[in-house]
């Protein structure tokens, strides 16, 4: 299959592949759209096993930033960038340094910040050679990590559907939690503070066992997630928790949780929806990140201080949207990510119109 056969590309403004020799960067950036302004999306470093894969993966994580931000009612389109490499053991000031010369070789189209395998102190070193970097520390416009806010968004969003779905509050359900890195671990700490009794795993068996000690969690193991006894299913490692394989398996009445393309096909999104379960379509829920760095770029971009107000306004905002995508599917009677999918292309295609028009 090439390139633009792939189901993945779809609509893909540009894919851009770097390597560097002497550091050992090799790199895809993905820049699905800027209809609605400058690509803006974290950057993965992860051992993927061919350069298909991670492009695979970096197609789909930016076409869904384009969606992401859309509902998230940013001025930015969708981008994402991708390292192939260990995070554990192949990260070097220099690797960093070499991915900030491929961002600034795009000239402003695309914005990153940081994903799953990447800190902000990697960033830092790619600061060095672009401006196009956010989730940064130590100056005025710096927004920080935004697990924390992403955690923020997702723990507004289960509650919201536990209320909708089960017509309870938090206290005493029961959340299972697949991953507990920055953001799941940030929202198992929020869920357990309002009550919740949660049921967490992830591969990394220290983490794990520290903050199920913090939050009073059972423990098990990464297969046995799927069958737990719970109300919710909050997907907060990789993509593609949710498919048709798995789906037989889980037994929460909601599934709402921090992971990008939790859903491994549309057709499992539609199973979803006949089993009767309130799926909060993953990238509308966990847009709390890049509503931080759009503070981070907004305030760049004006020369002014972070303002955490406008982020919280933001999330607010972001609250209403997911409420209005849950009501809009109970009452057309479709699957919830159905519905976000249409608002969101509606809105990048206004935007390309509007564009197109100026
Ligand atoms: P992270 O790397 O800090 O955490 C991911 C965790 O998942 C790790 O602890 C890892 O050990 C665990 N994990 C990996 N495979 C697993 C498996 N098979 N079973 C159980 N656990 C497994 O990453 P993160 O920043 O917390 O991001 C988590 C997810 O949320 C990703 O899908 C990411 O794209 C998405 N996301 C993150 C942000 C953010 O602000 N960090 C924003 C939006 C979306």
């Amino acid at each position: 299959m090439t390139l633009f056969d792939s189901p993945a590309f779809e609509g893909h403004e540009g894919v851009h592949a770097f390597s560097d020799e002497k550091s050992g960067l090799k790199a895809i950036i993905a820049v699905h759209s800027t209809a609605r302004g400058p690509a803006a999306g974290g950057c993965r470093m992860w051992p993927y096993a061919s350069a298909e894969d991670a492009l695979t993966d970096a197609l789909k994580l930016s076409r869904a930033m384009s969606y992401k931000n859309a509902m998230a009612d940013l001025e930015l389109g969708g981008g994402k960038s991708v390292i192939i490499g260990d995070a554990r053991t192949q990260k070097t000031p220099a690797l960093f340094e070499a991915f900030g010369r491929a961002v600034e070789g795009l000239g402003g189209k695309y914005w990153t910040a940081e994903d799953v395998g990447v800190s902000v102190a990697d960033l830092t070193y790619a600061r060095r050679n672009t401006r196009y970097v956010a989730g940064l520390e130590g100056h005025a416009a710096a927004s920080g990590d935004p697990s924390p806010v992403t955690a923020e968004g997702v723990f507004r969003g289960v509650r919201l559907c536990v209320r909708r779905g089960l017509k309870r509050d938090l206290d005493g359900v029961r959340v299972a939690i697949q991953g507990i890195g920055n953001v799941g671990g940030h929202l198992a700490q929020k869920l357990h503070a309002a009550g919740a009794k949660l049921v967490l795993t992830d591969v990394n068996v220290e983490a794990l066992r520290r903050v199920a000690a913090a939050t009073d969690a059972e423990i098990v193991a990464p297969s046995a997630i799927f069958d737990a006894d719970v109300d919710v299913f909050a997907p907060c490692a990789l993509g593609g928790a949710v498919s048709l394989d798995t789906l037989p398996r889980i037994r929460a009445r909601i599934i709402a949780g921090g992971a990008n393309n939790q859903l491994a096909d549309a057709e499992t999104g539609r199973e979803l929806f006949n089993r009767g379960i309130l799926y909060a379509p993953d990238y509308v829920i966990n847009g709390g990140g890049i509503i931080n760095v759009a503070g981070e770029i907004r305030a760049l971009e004006l020369g002014e201080a972070f303002d955490p107000a406008w982020v919280d306004a933001k999330l607010d905002r972001l609250a209403l949207t997911l409420e209005e995508v849950l009501e809009q599917a109970l009452v057309e009677r479709r699957p919830t990510h159905e519905v976000a999918n249409e608002i969101a292309r509606s809105r990048i295609v206004g935007a390309a119109e509007k564009r197109a028009a100026a």
